[in-house]
């Protein structure tokens, strides 16, 4: 589910490009915001506002939609995480992860 005016960009890539960008940024870091800001669009956490909320710039500065936090009426081809049905991934993923069944969580 993508939203008008953003370019959609998987997870891995965007992770890529901002460590890219940003050689100093912490990945673990930079994953651990990025997946509690999917969880809460997951969630339908919203802006204060009543707007979707953008994950990307919601992952720097707090749970906000990308009017809030960039000051803009609408993104104009601005990344945003592609949030498709999968979980969000496990940020401890890269080392030999065991068969975990974490399938089902809490209701
Ligand atoms: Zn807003």
């Amino acid at each position: 589910m993508t939203k008008p005016g953003f370019t959609p960009i998987a997870l891995e890539d965007y992770v890529e490009l901002h460590l890219r960008a940003n050689p100093g940024a912490d990945r673990a870091d930079l994953m651990k915001r990025l997946c509690y800001a999917m969880d809460a669009h997951a969630r339908g956490v919203r802006c204060q506002c009543g707007e979707s909320i953008w994950i990307i710039g919601s992952a720097e500065v707090g749970l906000s939609c990308f009017t809030c936090i960039a000051g803009e009426s609408g993104p104009d081809r601005d990344y945003e995480i592609v949030a498709d049905d999968t979980q969000p991934p496990n940020p401890a993923v890269g080392r030999d992860a065991p068969q975990t069944a974490r399938s089902s969580p809490p209701r």
